[in-house]
C-alpha cells in the first residue's frame, strides 16, 4: 500500500463491518482520483490493518468467503458513473438516482406481450407527458416495492 499510495488516494477496507454501500457512496466516490480496495480473505484482516483506512465499506448484511466479489461490485458500480463510461441519461433513470426512487417501468416490444398491452401514453410521443408518467410510476413503485427510500 505504502508503494502505490499516492497524496490522491483513498483507501477502502472491504469488511461486513463497514458502512452499508448506497447509490450516493458510488456517486461521493466516483470524483475520486484513485482508489486502493484492500480485499480480506478467512478469517479477515489483522486488526491494525484498519488504520490504513480511509472508509469501511459493505456490501451489506452477509459474509463472503473474500473480499474480491464486494470490491468488483464497487469498481462495476463506480465506475459506469464516470462521465464517458455509459449514456449519462442512463444511470440518471436507474433505481436510488438522485431523487432516491426505484427506476421507472420499462416496456419494449412487441406491443401486446399474452395480453398486457404497452401503456398507451409511452406510444404517444408526448414527452413532457411521458416523463411526468415515468416520474408518478416511480412514486408508486417505490412505495410498493421500498416504502423506506421514501422516508
Ligand atoms: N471475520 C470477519 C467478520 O466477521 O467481520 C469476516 C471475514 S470474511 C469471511 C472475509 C473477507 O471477505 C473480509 O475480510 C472482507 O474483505 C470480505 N467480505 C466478506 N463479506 C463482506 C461484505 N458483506 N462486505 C464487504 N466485504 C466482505
Amino acid at each position: 500500500i505504502d508503494d502505490i499510495k499516492t497524496d490522491d488516494s483513498k483507501i477502502i477496507l472491504m469488511t461486513p463491518q463497514g458502512k452499508t454501500y448506497n447509490q450516493n457512496m458510488a456517486y461521493d466516490l466516483s470524483h475520486e482520483k484513485h482508489l486502493i480496495i484492500i480485499c480480506g480473505h478467512y478469517e479477515g484482516f489483522d486488526e491494525r490493518i484498519r488504520t490504513l483506512a480511509d472508509i469501511e465499506i459493505s456490501i451489506g448484511d452477509y459474509v463472503l468467503t473474500g473480499g474480491e466479489i464486494p470490491a468488483m461490485v464497487l469498481v462495476d458500480s463506480i465506475t459506469r458513473l464516470i462521465p464517458g463510461v455509459i449514456n449519462e441519461r442512463s444511470h440518471l433513470d436507474d433505481s436510488f438516482n438522485e431523487k432516491y426512487l426505484l427506476d421507472y417501468p420499462t416496456y419494449t416490444k412487441p406491443r401486446d406481450f399474452r395480453g398486457m398491452e404497452v401503456p398507451e401514453i409511452l406510444l404517444s410521443g408526448d414527452h413532457a407527458k411521458i416523463d411526468e408518467w415515468r416520474y408518478q410510476e416511480s412514486i408508486k413503485k417505490t412505495q410498493t416495492k421500498r416504502p423506506d427510500l421514501l422516508k
